[in-house]
């Protein structure tokens, strides 16, 4: 039953189940099994023909269940709702986000091929990109928000002469520091590449800001990527990526998931289902916290400088992208305290109700050292050029009361830097 006249919100409690076929059930039960019986031999030849893609669906007719690595109604459903929140054909869950980005990068790259991709990421995608895909061959030039199209173009043409990257790579806003990429600027260069008779897939792992936020495929990017651990799980209690975009490009990754043995498995999708649920009301919450945290933060005197979108002067060059782009600032901050290591490892330990700890988008907020944890792995050179400094700091705002929050931080700035 497709009911997408309805809103998001709605969808999230309806769209793709349907209580009938499951004895009534209101909630999607967990099934807790590796495998799925066929009613005959006949029906498991035909669903093995239509998985291998051996023959053409009939008109309407879905892939049916045959093994939990391939498929299971639990996948199913969350994959249902994603594409429906994307507004797109399909999407594809898996392990982790690192899977889903695994899954990326080798589906669309081959031995020779070139990786163009927008820094800073998160840091085991810098680790993926900078230290296992060139083992396998794969050629990287790197950009950052700073970088016109035509310089990024250049670039291209200076290191690898004649040569198209076979996938443009973004991450946005950019972990840690909020960094604006322009999407719609990719696009245009994907589409220049087209012309010259290649089209680079564009991906956007999109999971500061979506889906609710940010659009990237409305921008023109074939894939929005997440790590489904950060917003969409939501509540710090399981690890999980997806893909959503169209159906040929989807299919090529949930083919690789099936080979990789990426799939999520059932138990925690039933998690994510119950977390689409409240996806909306949450974040829009973490929102409004953390508007009035970055608030407090930008005229704290101890704090040196706020990296927060809401936070863009008109007259910054970030500001027109993020008016185009981002529908909210989100819920991450990244501030550099005054001072270095010492002060901020003092702050971070003087937090009471701040847990610390790596991750974000959950109900409970967390802060962390980005040069020591998160981003540890980024060679020095690149974490300077990224701005991530040993004063810096990053916040995930959660549920809490932001007075509450803002009294913990304003306590722990004072510990670490006595009046
Ligand atoms: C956490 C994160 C990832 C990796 O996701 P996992 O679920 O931990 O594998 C990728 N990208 C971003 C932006 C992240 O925050």
């Amino acid at each position: 039953m497709i009911r997408t006249f309805l809103n998001s919100e709605s969808l999230m409690q309806s769209h793709g189940y349907d209580s009938k076929e499951h004895l009534g059930a209101v909630k999607c039960p967990l099934y807790q099994t590796s495998t799925f019986a066929f009613k005959s031999a006949e029906e498991g030849k035909s669903f093995f023909e239509l998985a291998y893609g051996l023959r053409e669906p009939k008109p309407g007719e879905e892939q049916k269940m045959i093994y939990s690595r391939l498929n299971h109604p639990n996948l199913d459903l969350i994959e249902k709702r994603l594409a429906a929140l994307e507004k797109c054909d399909d999407a594809a869950f898996f392990a982790s986000g690192m899977a889903a980005i695994s899954a990326v990068m080798f589906a669309w790259l081959s031995p020779g091929d070139l990786l163009l991709y927008g820094a800073p990421v998160y840091g085991g995608t810098d680790h993926l990109i900078n230290h296992v895909l060139p083992l396998y061959g794969i050629n990287i030039v790197r950009f950052t928000a700073n970088d016109s199209l035509d310089a990024i173009i250049k670039r291209v043409e200076e290191h690898y002469p004649g040569k198209t990257p076979s996938v443009i790579f973004i991450e946005v806003p950019g972990n840690p520091v909020n960094s604006l990429i322009d999407i719609e600027m990719c696009s245009l260069m994907a589409e220049k590449y087209d012309k010259l008779g290649k089209r680079p897939v564009l991906v956007v792992d999109n999971t500061f800001l979506g889906p609710v936020y940010q659009k990237p495929l409305e921008k023109g990017a074939d894939i929005s990527l997440y790590s489904a651990t950060k917003f969409i799980g939501g509540h710090s209690d399981l690890i999980a990526g997806a893909c959503a975009g169209s159906f040929e490009k989807i299919a090529e990754l949930k083919h690789l998931r099936t080979f990789f043995g990426s799939t999520l498995d059932s138990h925690t999708c039933w998690l994510v289902s119950r977390s689409l649920e409240t996806l909306h009301i949450r974040v829009k919450q973490q929102v409004e916290n953390a508007i009035k945290v970055s608030r407090f933060l930008k005229n704290e005197p101890k704090i040196q400088r706020v990296y927060y979108p809401g936070l863009l002067e008109d007259d910054h060059p970030q500001r027109e992208i993020y008016n185009r782009q981002c529908l909210s600032p989100g819920s991450m901050i990244a501030f550099e305290i005054k001072g270095g290591e010492e002060e901020a490892f003092r702050f971070l330990n003087n937090l009471q109700l701040f847990k610390i700890a790596v991750s974000l988008g959950s109900t409970e907020s967390l802060a962390e050292h980005p040069a020591t944890m998160t981003h540890v792995d980024v060679a020095h050179d690149d974490r300077v050029l990224y701005g991530i400094t040993d004063q810096l700091i990053r916040l995930s705002i959660g549920l809490e009361n932001s007075d509450d929050l803002i009294n913990d931080i304003r306590q722990a700035l004072e510990r670490a830097i006595p009046d």
